[in-house]
C-alpha cells in the first residue's frame, strides 16, 4: 500500500474570483463559502441541493471543503456551486 499522503494538512486557499470565502462549520464538517455575484455566474450550474439548474446571471454560492478529502488533488478542486438558499437550508 502507499503512503496516504498529508494533503489534508494542505491550507485551503480562496478562489480568485472577486471576493472572499468564509469559514463555516456544519455538522458534517468545515466548508469554505464564496459568493458568487451575478456578474461572474457566466455559466450554468447544476445544484446538488435540489437537483436543478443554476441558471447563468444568477447570484449564488461555491462551496468546497475546508480540507481536501483522502485521494483528492486539491479541496478548490471539489468545489459545487449551489443556490444560496439551498446551501442555508443544507444541515
Ligand atoms: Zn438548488
Amino acid at each position: 500500500m502507499a503512503k496516504r499522503p498529508s494533503k489534508h494538512l494542505r491550507p485551503a486557499r480562496p478562489l480568485n474570483q472577486g471576493g472572499f470565502a468564509r469559514l463555516v462549520t456544519k455538522p458534517d464538517g468545515e466548508w469554505m463559502v464564496q459568493t458568487m455575484p451575478a456578474g461572474n455566474a457566466t455559466k450554468a450550474y447544476l445544484c446538488p441541493g435540489c437537483q436543478r439548474q443554476i441558471t447563468a446571471g444568477a447570484a449564488h454560492v461555491v462551496v468546497w471543503p475546508r480540507q481536501a478529502s483522502i485521494g483528492s488533488g486539491s479541496a478548490v478542486a471539489e468545489r459545487r456551486h449551489w443556490h444560496t438558499s439551498c446551501w442555508a437550508r443544507s444541515n
